[in-house]
């Protein structure tokens, strides 16, 4: 499992990690998740996956704590997950065994999977978000679904693709999504994360149309635990003190 920043615009200050998941081959190295994720879920082996990485990913945040960086955490999530019924209760339960507060905990579903069975996510999103876990709309923008559910799940983020991100100064067309899709998640007084910051550019791009939170190649790559902490340790992004999610603060 890698981690990669979540950086506050305003502050340059992490205030939590995404997990994410790379598979070490014998032959071929560090397999990317997009070769292998898509499969796993066709062979029934997401669940499983994600339950494991919860609980590395839970257990990591934990050493964190300890360690003294206050940091929250993300965990991708896919909606076979949220078909099990016991899900909310494993979630939940996992972040009582590492002591970890379920609000330094984000779940991140994709706009495209929120749509397939939108009774369970419903139900299940209400269970987590009730006992205070954080649920974000990952690749927000990219789907075919409307804005309804805006209007009824107890959605606290949103994350504009990479994709969009990207074009920020090349495309016109992308700049207008951008922009939108951050008015839209201020003005429904959601956090607005940009993921594919990759240079100063955009980044100054993004804080100035009042974007709250970055992730991306500027601020630093995914990177294993251990890794992480040294690399943060030699940048700007170290933080060591508790840092604030709530959309009020951002
Ligand atoms: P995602 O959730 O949209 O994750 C963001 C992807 O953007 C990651 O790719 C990350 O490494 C990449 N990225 C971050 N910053 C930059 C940047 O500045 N430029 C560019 N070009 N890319 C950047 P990654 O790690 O290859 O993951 C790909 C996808 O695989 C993820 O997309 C997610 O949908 C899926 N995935 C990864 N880990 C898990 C997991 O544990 N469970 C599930 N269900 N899916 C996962
Ligand atoms: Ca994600
Ligand atoms: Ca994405």
């Amino acid at each position: 499992l890698h981690y990669q920043p979540k950086v506050n615009f305003k502050t340059g200050q992490t205030i939590g990690v995404e997990a994410l998941l790379r598979w070490p081959h014998p032959e071929r190295g560090w397999v990317p998740p997009d070769q292998f994720i898509s499969l796993a879920e066709r062979a029934g082996l997401i669940h499983p996956i994600t339950l494991w990485v919860l609980t590395t990913a839970l257990k990591q945040a934990q050493a964190w704590r300890d360690a003294g960086l206050q940091i929250g955490v993300a965990v991708n999530v896919a909606v076979r997950d949220l078909q099990d019924p016991t899900f909310p209760d494993f979630v939940l339960q996992a972040c009582r065994s590492t002591a970890m507060p379920p609000g330094a905990l984000t779940l991140e579903l994709t706009e495209r999977s929120l749509m397939t069975d939108p009774a369970k996510t419903n139900a299940a999103f209400q269970r987590l978000s009730d006992d205070g876990v954080r649920l974000s709309i990952d690749d927000f923008g990219t789907g075919y679904s409307s804005f309804s559910y805006l209007q009824t799940l107890p959605v606290d983020e949103i994350k504009i693709d990479k994709s969009f991100v990207g074009g920020l100064f090349s495309d016109t067309r992308s700049e207008a999504i951008v922009r939108s899709v951050i008015d839209l998640g201020r003005n429904l007084s959601l956090a607005v994360v940009a993921e594919g910051v990759e240079n100063q550019l955009i980044w100054e791009g993004l804080a100035s149309l009042g974007c709250h939170v970055a992730q991306g190649y500027h601020i630093c790559r995914p990177s294993p635990a251990a890794e992480l902490v040294t690399a943060l340790k030699n940048s700007a992004w170290v933080t060591t003190r508790n840092e604030s999610t709530n959309v009020q603060e951002l």
